[in-house]
């Protein structure tokens, strides 16, 4: 027989009931001794009062009048969802014992971020045992060691009381009110520390291999890593009610102002690790500033918090989903770019989105509870920490092939240079040896020409000189005579002068060319000595060996029979002065010229187209 059986007996009661249905609807005492599902959802057992003024005490909440005001919820749901509010709401729970054994039950408030958590909680004998706790409170009034907030229900057999609650948050405030057996609550806290152990496990993990990472490569997107890792890891720890008080100067800090600060700082470290992670500044320009203002804001915002965080809370919150959808555009615009490293960000943050969504559609009942749901958003985050540091070892992989790549275009382009650095030395060299070539050419051009007289074409006075010595020398080392004859033309001025000079000139030319090919021995040599002058050089030639040369020489001229009217023979001829010496290396081979010239001298006066000397 439970109460709702009994008030439908009396039809008295029966009225009361339908008048006030919703006032009674509920207020059934929870009946603990019969067996029910661990843990045991309150949302349709205890009523709840919204206290808009805040100032309702327990004296005035167990009055009738606000008893009555209490409403109940017909369909169980897993929580009291109540948005953001500044309003206060107290519950109120009527639960007995109708069995023969005391009991004790535990009363959980599944939610470590509810600023204020009052429980009133009767102590048997007539009073209340009251805990003022929460998560802006210190945690040394909490009535039971756990990151929930924890109260202990001892109902003697056959009891029934009253329990109040009264909760207020600064930020949005659901309220998973639940009863549990206290050995059903250990086990749980069991699964519970080594979900986030597990958890803190693979954060340390990742830490201090990408610290080690940072050390050895000096890479700042490993800090940034670290930095995210860090503050993750934190900012879920004081989510989920496992921080230790926070004091700042000895003064206690507000848990849920550190709480949003933390979660400011975390978005900050990922959008700074996704700004280094797919090089934003590079690849979106445009979007690059706008995430810096981001940060900036963020980094801020704790000093917000501190001074408004119930009136910005809730603005606080479309921010941060805002700035989610923000990395999930950032990181689609960068895969649009085909960038490896945002492939790896876009799948990472997928599954963060997709642990967070499981944790929220679980607390509104919309999924299962189980152990994916439950911690959804650590597994989601601890899958999202792995796959980032894979992609930041995928990183190395891909530099070492970008330093490959790179080397091999270095030694191409070195081994071009190379090419083309030995293609023009080369074609230096051929140049150089064309030129070296042609100036050979120019050279002995040049030497032929200052050898050579310009008019005759035969030796020039140069290259006589030049010969007299050698052959002087040679004479004296070989001690053999040498021989050398001067030749000038017969009465030459009056042939110029009835000719002409160009004829004079002509005429010059065929007496050389005759001299020239009259002389047979190679090393005899003829040059045009000046004027109409030459000189004949014969080595190894004696008086009479240079006579005969010389007599040859005069029988060739007249031989040519040039016409020469002038002439008293009537024909162009020569005279020649000979002289022959062995040279003793007492005088100059110019002593051997000036012999000839003297023997031409007599040679003219003797009636020229003759020889003279010896
Ligand atoms: P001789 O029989 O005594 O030698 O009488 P010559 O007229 O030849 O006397 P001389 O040696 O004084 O005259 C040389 C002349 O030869 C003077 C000059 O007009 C002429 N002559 C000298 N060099 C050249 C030349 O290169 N071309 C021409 N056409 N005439 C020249
Ligand atoms: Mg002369
Ligand atoms: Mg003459």
């Amino acid at each position: 027989m439970n109460a709702r059986h009994r008030l439908r007996l009396s039809p008295w009661l029966l009225l009361s009931l339908l008048l006030c249905w919703s006032t009674w609807a509920g207020a059934v005492p929870l009946d603990v001794a019969q067996p029910s599902e661990q843990p045991l959802s309150l949302t349709t057992h205890a009523g709840i009062l919204e206290d808009a003024s805040r100032a309702l005490q327990l004296s005035d909440v167990r009055s009738a009048e606000m008893a009555a005001r209490f409403r109940y919820q017909e369909s169980p749901s897993t929580s009291f969802a109540l948005g953001f509010t500044r309003s206060a709401y107290w519950f109120r729970l009527d639960v007995g014992n109708s069995g023969d054994q005391p009991l004790t039950r535990l009363l959980v408030v599944d939610n470590p971020r509810i600023s204020l958590v009052d429980a009133y909680v009767p102590d048997g004998q007539g009073g209340y045992r009251t805990w003022f706790t929460g998560a802006d409170r210190p945690q040394t009034g909490k009535a039971y060691a756990n990151r929930n907030f924890v109260f202990p229900l001892h109902l003697p057999a056959h009891t029934q009381q009253v329990v109040y609650l009264r909760v207020e948050s600064s930020i949005g405030l659901h309220v998973p009110l639940q009863l549990w057996t206290a050995d059903a609550l250990r086990s749980y806290e069991r699964e519970d520390d080594m979900a986030r152990a597990g958890y803190m496990g693979i954060a340390i993990a990742m830490l201090l291999f990408n610290l080690m990472l940072f050390i050895a490569l000096r890479d700042r997107l490993y800090l940034l890593y670290v930095t995210f890792v860090l503050i993750t890891a934190s900012a879920l720890t004081i989510k989920n009610g496992m921080a230790p008080d926070w004091t700042l100067l000895g003064l206690p800090l507000n848990g849920n102002v550190v709480y949003y600060s933390a979660v400011s700082l975390t978005l900050s470290a990922m959008l700074l690790f996704m700004r280094g992670m797919l090089q934003t500044a590079r690849q979106l320009p445009r979007v690059d500033p706008g995430l810096r203002a981001l940060i900036a804001l963020y980094l801020l915002s704790p000093l917000i918090y501190a001074f408004a965080l119930p009136q910005v809370s809730r603005v606080a919150i479309v921010v941060n989903l805002l700035t989610a959808f923000v990395m999930l555009g950032v990181g689609l615009a960068c895969a649009l770019k085909r960038q490896r490293s945002a492939y790896f960000f876009l799948a990472a943050f997928g599954l963060l989105i997709l642990g967070g969504a499981s944790t929220s559609l679980r607390a509104m009942g919309l999924l299962p509870t189980n152990a994916f749901t439950v911690d959804g958003l650590q597994l989601g985050s601890s899958l999202e920490m792995l796959l980032l540091a894979f992609a930041l070892a995928d990183r190395i992989n891909v530099m070492r092939q970008e330093k490959l790549q790179a080397q091999a275009r270095l030694l191409q382009t070195q081994e071009q240079l190379v090419d083309t650095l030995q293609r023009s030395e080369r074609e230096l060299e051929q140049r150089v040896a064309a030129r070296t070539a042609e100036l050979q050419i120019l050279n002995s051009r040049l030497e032929t020409l200052s050898l050579t007289d310009a008019l005759t074409g035969i030796a020039n006075r140069r290259h006589f000189d030049e010969v007299l010595d050698k052959e002087w020398k040679r004479a004296q080392r070989v001690g053999e005579p040498l021989a050398l004859a001067v030749l000038d033309v017969d009465w030459f001025k009056a042939y110029n002068d009835h000719y002409g000079h160009p004829a004079g000139d002509s005429c010059l030319q065929q007496i050389a060319q005759t001299l020239a090919a009259t002389i047979s021995r190679s090393t005899d040599m003829v040059a045009r000595y000046g004027g109409e002058e030459f000189v004949f050089l014969a080595p190894s030639t004696g008086p009479d060996g240079a006579h005969s040369m010389a007599e040859k020489l005069v029988r060739a001229v007249e031989a040519l029979a040039l016409p020469h009217v002038r002439s008293p023979l009537g024909h162009v001829s020569i005279s020649v002065g000979i002289a022959s010496m062995h040279n003793d290396g007492n005088s100059p081979a110019q002593a051997l010229v000036q012999r000839a010239d003297a023997a031409l001298y007599r040679a003219k006066a003797q009636g020229r187209n003759r020889v003279e000397g010896g």
